[in-house]
């Protein structure tokens, strides 16, 4: 867990946002190296996409903003259907960037994205390498293992170990720089496990294929 009063929550999230603004942190991109008092955020949008227009909204709303990192071979959501193309219009209005959450070995990059890949889940042999035409979000500069934090599964690490939430050292200016992964998926949703959280995922899920079979014209009643 994140420690006291850090929920994976949208209220804690927006609190971690404040206190990187009160810390004197700006928001930046991968579109330059790093450097002192940036705070680069990425999102790795596994799940949900109705998850990361949520929490666009609450970077929007506390004049924040990050790199959208989204799937076109995602099992759980389809980036080429209207809904994809709609949800990279509004994380874009709402000052995002839209990067490209790549499944190994396949880049499918597009004009949909900035030449910016993550890959999804990947291995150590292949995650800081080099990636033809893209910027690889976990090579250098922009990875330093000193300076990236993530919240793997409800559990902050760094360095590959147990970690604390960084809202504390943000606010108090302790980091030089920081490159911080967030998946919107588990702030998003209600739970206070990660299984909870996931129940919580599926059961919006349900409500969207709901919503989906209606739009399909699937009639209920027959
Ligand atoms: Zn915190
Ligand atoms: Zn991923």
């Amino acid at each position: 867990m994140g420690g006291e009063g850090c929920e994976f929550s949208l209220e804690h999230y927006r609190e971690l946002l404040e206190a990187a603004k009160a810390g004197g942190y700006r928001f930046a991109g991968f579109d330059r190296a790093p450097e002192a008092g940036d705070l680069t955020i990425r999102h790795d949008v596994d799940l949900s996409l109705q998850a990361a227009i949520k929490m666009a909204e609450v970077e929007s709303e506390a004049g924040a903003w990050s790199t959208w990192c989204l799937m076109t071979r995602s099992v759980f959501y389809n980036l080429a259907s209207e809904e994809g193309d709609r949800a990279i219009e509004r994380l874009r209005a709402l000052g995002g960037r839209v990067a490209h959450h790549a499944v190994w070995p396949h880049v499918d990059l597009d004009r949909r994205f900035e030449p910016v890949v993550a890959w999804h889940n990947p291995v150590l042999e292949y995650m800081m390498d080099p990636i033809d035409g893209a910027t690889n979000a976990m090579s250098p500069p922009w990875y330093d293992p000193e300076r990236f934090r993530s919240d793997s599964n409800q559990n902050w690490r760094h360095r590959g170990r147990d970690a604390r939430c960084p809202h504390r050292e943000l606010a108090a200016g302790e980091l030089d720089w920081l490159h911080l992964l967030i998946h919107p998926e588990i702030w998003v949703y209600d739970g206070h496990t990660m299984q909870e959280t996931m129940e919580s995922f599926l059961a919006a899920e349900r409500e969207l294929r709901l919503e989906q079979l209606r739009a399909d014209r699937i009639d209920f009643d027959a």
